[in-house]
């Protein structure tokens, strides 16, 4: 077995973050009293990624982040809504989303079945990502769950991977890190020098600057490497 350690991130890898996204916000909708349409998620999208870019590349804290993004929401379309409380009911209703990308569980229990020790790495909120793996019933596979909040350092930095490793005592060759964001979990762990799979389940290119050690379009195709 060349690897003994997977780490798994959890958004967009395992679960399925923008199912569940769109249902949290139509239901944010009916509380606020907003049309969710194409025009809404995608300028949300727009000030999501900006905000969890800075976040990744160190410019704010994930506390103000959370917020953040419904603030510049909020005014962007001009809505009378609490920032704080609309972020508090995303994540509360987000914790209970229970999509999962395809094969998942088939996935996480024939690799614990042959015997991996399957950890996950997720720069997600801790409330959001407990809450799903329990309603998605994928907490029992995995012996840790490294959330970056808890944490104090987040994906791509070393420090992030050098926490993870120590705490599982495990050296970087017996680890491979499966992620779908090329940003966080594939320049992390070349930032490590772990070994990687991307998910490029949509079919994108791969920029030059990204060197995974193996890309799949589908998770069943991690068979074909473990
Ligand atoms: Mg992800």
């Amino acid at each position: 077995m060349k690897y003994k350690h997977l780490l798994f991130d959890a958004d967009n890898t395992l679960l399925d973050f923008s199912k569940g996204e769109i249902d949290t916000f139509e239901e944010l909708g009916r509380i606020y009293n907003f049309e969710v349409n194409e025009k809404i998620m995608k300028e949300y999208h727009i000030i999501n990624k900006k905000c969890w870019k800075d976040y990744e590349e160190g410019r704010l804290s994930q506390d103000v982040l959370r917020v953040l993004r419904f603030e510049n929401f909020i005014k962007h379309f001009n809505l009378n809504i609490d920032s704080i409380e609309m972020e508090k009911d995303f994540t509360r209703i987000l914790s209970t989303q229970t999509h999962v990308i395809k094969d998942t569980h088939l996935i996480l229990d024939t690799l614990s079945k042959k015997g991996y020790q399957i950890q996950m790495i997720t720069n997600g909120l801790a409330e959001a990502q407990y809450g799903r793996l329990k309603a998605t019933n994928t907490e029992k596979y995995f012996l840790n769950v490294y959330v970056s909040g808890e944490m104090g350092c987040q994906k791509p930095d070393i420090e992030y991977f050098d926490k993870v490793l120590e705490d599982i005592k495990a050296d970087n060759k017996s680890c491979l890190v499966i992620g779908d964001r090329l940003e966080s979990d594939i320049k992390g762990a070349m930032n490590s020098n772990i070994d990687s799979v991307w998910l490029n389940l949509h079919n994108a290119d791969l920029p030059k600057e990204y060197k995974p050690t193996y890309v799949i379009s589908d998770l069943i195709s991690l068979l074909d490497i473990l």
